[in-house]
């Protein structure tokens, strides 16, 4: 068997184990063949290759790593895509969450707030040829206002508490995916859901360990 396919079985499987947390036994069928299509290797490093598909997390240098790819699924799914949605990611990293997004939404706008993490990703995507993402270095506390409001936010960093700056940037409707917690420890999945009153349903999904949300414009 492949390794990519070896990848989307271990998907299928934790999604059954974590089927009472999650409240669902299969994910979004778009996401998962998004998962199928995108070449988890190219944004690994060289000498992490040999880790490309399987279901863990792979550092990135400068501390950080790409996620593992059922908790890149599960957050594709949780945010809840349609295929003109607009989404922002805070937390670019690599580029691989933006690119399963960008498989399956219209258009993507990624935040990454160290510098050769945003510029490597940007130049990864565009060689891929993702034309609807835009990366740009900055905040993602902050959101990004410019393009604002989206059709859902996906969080890649665990925050100790929700930055206001992004319930403000999603439509009535739209979802924040978000781990929120002390890094270190474990945090709590969450799906922030804005109402049309403009009040917000918390959901919570399930235990995840992310690295933090810095907020180094505060
Ligand atoms: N989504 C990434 C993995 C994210 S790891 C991927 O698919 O590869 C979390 C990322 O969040 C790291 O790259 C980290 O630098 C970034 N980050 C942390 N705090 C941030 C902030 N305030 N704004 C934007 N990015 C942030």
């Amino acid at each position: 068997m492949d390794e990519r396919q070896a990848m989307l079985d271990d998907i299928e499987q934790e999604v059954v184990y974590t089927r009472r947390d999650i409240g669902k036994d299969t994910l979004d069928p778009r996401v998962m063949a998004a998962m199928a299509k995108v070449p988890r290797q190219r944004f690994v490093p060289e000498s992490h290759r040999f880790r490309a598909f399987a279901n863990g997390p792979v550092p990135i240098g400068h501390g950080q790593t790409i996620s593992q790819p059922y908790m890149v699924a599960l957050m594709t799914d949780l945010v809840a895509p349609r295929a003109d949605s607009t989404i922002l990611e805070v937390g670019t990293g690599s580029g691989y969450q933006a690119a399963v997004l960008a498989e399956v939404v219209a258009q993507v706008f990624s935040v990454e707030v160290v510098e050769p993490l945003a510029k490597a990703a940007g130049k990864r995507l565009a060689e891929l040829g993702y034309r609807n993402v835009s990366v740009r270095h900055g905040d993602g506390w902050n959101g990004w206002p410019e393009h604002a409001p989206y059709d859902g936010i996906v969080v890649t960093a665990a925050a100790a508490r929700i930055p206001p700056p992004l319930v403000e940037q999603l439509k009535p409707g739209a979802r924040l995916v978000i781990p929120v917690g002390e890094p270190g420890s474990v945090q709590d999945l969450q799906v922030i859901e804005k109402r049309a009153d403009d009040s917000i349903d918390t959901r919570h999904v399930l235990l995840v360990a992310f690295v933090p949300l810095v907020h180094p414009s505060a």
